[in-house]
This record gives C-alpha cells, structure tokens and sequence, in this order.
C-alpha cells in the first residue's frame, strides 16, 4: 500500500522530513511516498483570530455528541483549559483554522493533481487547526487523512521532538485504515478507557504519552485484526515503527536521569551528524557550524577562542570540504572571518550550534554536544568521546 505525506505549507520541512525519515526506516509493504509538491497550499482557512467564546464552544464539541455523529478520532487538542491557557493566555489569539471538510478536500485534490490511485492513501500533515479540535481524522472513504502537527509541545513540553508523536498518529492512522472497514466500525471498537493502546481515545495529555510509551495493541484489538485478516507483514513494519518510537521517548525520558546523552555518529565524506539513540536524528550544520563543532570535537581538551588562530590549518582543512565558496581565497577569507578573535563573528557561529542541538537533541542534553566556556579559558564540548563513532564512508 503506498501512503503519501503531504504537508501544508505552515509545517517545518524539517519536522516533515523528519517525520518521513523516521517512518522511511522500516521495510515492508507499506511504502511512504513523500510529497510531490513541496508545499501543498489549497487549504481554505475558515476563520484567523479565535476568540475565547469561539475556543470555548469548540471545546464542548466532547466526544458523546461526536460519537453519534459516527465521529471517531483523537480527541480535541486542548482538551485541558489548565493546559490550553498556559500556552495562549491573551484572546483573541491568531489561529489559522478550517473545517474537516476543507482538509479533506485538499487530500482530494492532491489525488487528482498527481494521479494518485484510488486505493492510496494521502495523508496531510498541517499545523492549520481544525473546527472540532481533534489531532486528526479520516474521511468516509477510509483513505484521506489529515494531521495537525502544531502544538504537541503544550502536551510533551519543549522536550519532546514532534516527529515522534506525528510519526505516531501516522501509524496510529494507517493500522487503523487496515482494520476498519468504515468509521463507524472505528468508532465502535474506541476505548473510553485507556490502556495503552493505539486504540485509546485520548482525553488528556498523560494519556497520549501512555499510548506512545506502551506502543502496544490489546487482546481485542488483536482479535479484531485477526478476525479482519489484516496483512501480517504490514502489520509487523508498522509495529516496529512503533517500537522504535517508543525506545526513543524512553531513551529521552531516561537519559536525563542516566545522564547519558546520545551517541553521536559522523558518516561520510560530509561529516554528516546523527544523533544515533535519538532516533538517529541529523543534526543538519551549514559549513561553519559543522567546520567549528567538529574541530572542537577533535579536541577533547578544549581550545581558547583567543588560540584557534593558531589552529587554522586544520579548521581550514574542514572548511574546505563543505564551503561551496569557488576560490581558495575566498575560502580563506571566510574562515579568517570567522576566526579574528576581536570582531570574528565565532560567538554567532557557536549560538547557532546551541540551538540547533538543542532543536534536535532537547534543552536537557544538548549541553553536552555544544562547545562551551569561559572568556580566556578553553572552549570544550563535553560530550564523552566514547560514545562518538566516525565512519568515513
Ligand atoms: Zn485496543
């Protein structure tokens, strides 16, 4: 079965990439297609500003009412006020928000645009809100999805990579297309009660970190996958998707306590870097960045800022390999830039390190892959060099 994931345009094309790589590392029968058009924008957005009478009335769409409506699904994002005003304390906010209908439809002219098959399917990953507050949802013909992708940080705090919980729903959503034959099957077999399954309605936050922590499927649910004849390879690929989700969220839950960080991995003749026990996420540098982080990291005793002049042969070397500047001057030229300790632009180079660890690996461990130090003293990274791996090819 192929899926196809398609993104609107306010969704970071890092998150979506890192959605798709993260769902790319199984094999089996079911292949994820990446989008055909890099931003997908034929959404229409039914209202900008939410003001709290419209956020409150949307929150009172509950379940119940849903249910009847054969609705089933995840369950509104914030479902918690205490939760929900902590993230946005002024109304009227700015929220781009559409209808299902609307979501559904860009999923149906994506179909016809690129000549999907009928029996694909397409799923929209987009940050854009929707009316009933829900994480996503399936249309009646069981092969349009959609997903909204903002927001997760309000559930799993800034911690959290949201490709995990994305990456979930997405597989949440494909297993469940396999086992139900319409909605209201769906809908039917939903547990009220959580149990850490993927079949758990989720009210509350604790419980999507049950199910994702739990990876799991329960005795019913497995009933029912037999009773359907559910395809075993696809099952098992979309399962060890899981597994590898969950082996992420408690390695990034456990690591903080172990004080373990990630090991890190440079491959190729690039030096790309991955964070391997993160879901062996890339940590994506430009030239000087990477120039700089991985100069340091060849010298575990720390350089003073003031001293890498005298280091310039061999930052030099590293530059050379990932500048895409046409002259050997103007190469120079850059890393003398870079370098000149009175007005070099090398704290920039090295803010710009920090935060993208900490995008990548989390406020709690990207301390140990940053270079840090004290004016006049060595600048290091802390990182305990055994769990570095280079592999040059
Ligand atoms: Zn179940």
């Amino acid at each position: 079965m192929n899926i196809h994931l398609i993104r609107s345009s306010e969704l970071s094309v890092q998150t979506y990439t890192n959605v798709l790589n993260l769902l790319l590392k199984t094999q089996g029968p079911l292949k994820y297609i990446a989008s055909k058009n890099t931003d997908w924008e034929t959404i229409n957005y039914e209202k900008d500003w939410i003001t709290e009478e419209q956020f409150k009335k949307s929150e009172q769409t509950n379940f119940d009412e849903e249910r009847h409506l054969n609705y089933c699904l995840e369950r509104p994002m914030f479902s918690e006020k205490v939760t929900y005003s902590a993230v946005i304390e002024d109304f009227p906010f700015k929220e781009k928000q559409s209808t299902w209908d609307n979501l559904f439809s860009s999923c149906e002219t994506y179909r016809k645009t690129y000549a999907i098959p009928e029996n694909d399917l397409v799923i929209l990953l987009t940050d854009i809100s929707n009316d009933k507050n829900w994480f996503g949802s399936v249309d009646q013909t069981m092969r349009n999805v959609f997903i909204q992708t903002s927001n997760w940080s309000s559930f799993f705090g800034s911690e959290i990579d949201a490709r995990f919980p994305i990456a979930y729903e997405v597989v949440a959503w494909v297993m469940r297309i396999l086992m139900f034959r319409n909605r209201y099957e769906l809908s039917q077999l939903l547990h009220l009660q959580p149990k850490g399954c993927m079949m758990d309605f989720c009210e509350h936050k604790s419980q999507i970190v049950l199910k994702m922590r739990t990876a799991d499927i329960c005795g019913d649910c497995l009933d029912h996958i037999q009773a359907r004849d559910v395809n075993r390879t696809a099952l098992n690929q979309l399962l060890e998707t899981m597994d590898g989700i969950r082996s992420n969220i408690l390695f990034r839950e456990r690591s903080t306590v172990l004080n373990r960080p990630s090991r890190l991995e440079i491959r190729g003749y690039m030096k790309r870097i991955f964070l391997v026990d993160l879901g062996d996420l890339e940590v994506r540098l430009n030239p000087k960045e990477k120039t700089l982080f991985l100069f340091f990291l060849n010298h575990p005793e720390g350089v003073r800022i003031v001293d890498l002049m005298d280091h310039k042969a061999e930052i030099l070397d590293l530059y050379k390999r990932f500048s895409r500047a046409s002259t050997p001057s103007l190469i120079e030229n850059a890393v003398d830039l870079m370098l000149q300790p009175t007005d070099g632009n090398i704290n920039q180079v090295l803010t710009r390190i920090r935060s993208k660890f900490k995008q990548t690996a989390g406020d709690s461990i990207a301390g140990y892959y940053t270079i840090e130090g004290t004016r006049n003293e060595p600048y290091k990274i802390s990182l305990n060099r055994e769990l570095v791996n280079v592999i040059e090819n």
